[in-house]
């Protein structure tokens, strides 16, 4: 079988690395438009669910993965500069150029042959593959240029984010809520190495426009974003890293294949960096893949159907999460007037998952100063 793949992400390498590795007579191709070494970003955070999968899937990626990952127990929500521990929110850290490192190793060490440099405008680049996978990423090339196939739904959002770091290591993850006279900012922000720690700046279009943030050049953004938080910065730097302003934009596909072709990871379907579920969505789908891949061995439109069967539910349950998140930090006007243990309590409960009863289970600490508040929480 001769499988072509669009895109050397987190999402076609996973997949890539399974096939080969379960029969190494395939051949399979991955064209990556980046040089190799080059990411943008800075580091990605995983939930512990989330790398279960990749451990029972794959130990040897999972043991590189982690060799140089950081992981902490619980975050922070700070409002009003009044910091609220969130307790047993455990986060894997790591820089994305790290787990990309790891996965061209395992990739090479199966003999996967990826093609840095090289940008993939079309299917009929892959020749007679059985299969292409257009994995590449959010702006997918090959679901815009056939659209009518896929059925794209693309929701761009309103709030603007900027990816930066910084060497100020922020432990435990903290999302940090900052008042200004042009509105509210919102930094995600948590140590990714000994070094660095990622600092994704978000804002609403109101405060976007009143800092004229689409007006400032990139170092002056920085500069801007620097006064902001330099209460929490605390003299150290942001830094850059090609992080212009961007919108996010939810992908949603009507059908995820055609004929031979399949979209996976970001181009089937985005999460939203405020749940940090990108890149697991991305691994759990190369899983899916290579499942069905091996169910119904050389029966593409068998695999195929099977894919969207059995990964679908997962993926919408997990994207309807995403949004509802999403919406949360859309919408927070009235709730700054909450204070900040009432804020913390909010932003646990926002996506409508975790109970009254489940936030005293893990952590009781933070249910009793709710109900401190509100006494009638009180069973
Ligand atoms: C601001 C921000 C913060 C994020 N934070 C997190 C986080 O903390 N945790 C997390 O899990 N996820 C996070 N994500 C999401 C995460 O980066 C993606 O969800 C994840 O990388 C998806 O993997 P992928 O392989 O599908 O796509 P990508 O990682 O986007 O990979 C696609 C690849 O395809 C290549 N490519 C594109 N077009 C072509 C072409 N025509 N030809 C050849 N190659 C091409 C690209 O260069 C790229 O290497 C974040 C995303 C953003 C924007």
């Amino acid at each position: 079988m001769k499988i072509g793949i669009v895109g050397g992400g987190p999402a076609g390498l996973f997949y890539a690395y399974l096939m080969k590795r379960a029969d190494a007579r395939l051949e399979i191709r991955v064209v990556e438009r980046d040089p190799e070494g080059a990411t943008y970003g800075w580091g990605v955070v995983f939930s512990d669910v989330a790398l279960a999968f990749v451990r029972d899937m794959a130990p040897e990626l999972y043991a590189s993965m982690t060799a140089r990952q950081e992981v902490h127990d619980a975050m922070e929500v700070v409002h009003r500069g009044v910091h609220v521990r969130l307790a047993h929110n455990v986060f894997h850290r790591m820089a994305r150029i790290d787990l990309l490192g790891a996965l061209h190793a395992h990739c090479r060490r199966v003999g996967v042959a990826i093609e840095f440099g090289q940008r993939a405008n079309d299917i009929d680049e892959f020749g007679d593959a059985d299969l292409v996978v257009a994995a590449d990423g959010a702006n997918s090339t090959i679901r815009t240029r056939h659209a009518s196939r896929f059925g794209p739904e693309l929701d761009v959002r309103p709030n603007w984010f900027a990816w930066y770091g910084t060497t100020r290591l922020f432990d435990p993850l903290s999302l940090i809520f900052r008042e200004t006279d042009d509105g509210l900012f919102i930094a995600h922000t948590y140590r990714y190495s000994r070094t660095h720690s990622t600092f994704l700046v978000e804002c609403d279009p109101r405060t976007f426009e009143r800092a004229g943030l689409a007006r400032r050049a990139e170092g002056d953004s920085v500069a801007y974003c620097e006064r902001v938080f330099a209460d929490d910065l605390q003299g150290h730097p942001l830094l850059s890293n090609r992080s212009s302003w961007f919108r996010y934009t939810i992908v949603k596909n009507r059908r995820w294949s055609w004929g031979h072709v399949v979209l996976l990871g970001d181009a089937l379907r985005t999460g939203h960096p405020s749940i940090g579920s990108g890149t697991r969505l991305a691994m759990q789908d190369s899983i899916a893949l290579f499942e069905a891949s091996r169910a119904h061995d050389g029966d593409v439109a068998a695999i195929l159907a099977a894919f969207e069967r059995d990964r679908r539910p997962g993926s919408d349950a997990l994207q309807a999460a995403a949004i509802r998140s999403t919406e949360w930090y859309e919408n927070l006007g009235p709730k700054l007037a909450l204070d900040p243990v009432s804020f913390a309590y909010d932003y646990l409960v926002r996506n409508g998952r975790v109970s009254h009863a489940q936030v005293r289970e893990r952590d009781p600490e933070l249910a009793a100063a709710y109900e401190r508040l509100h006494p009638e929480m009180r069973a």
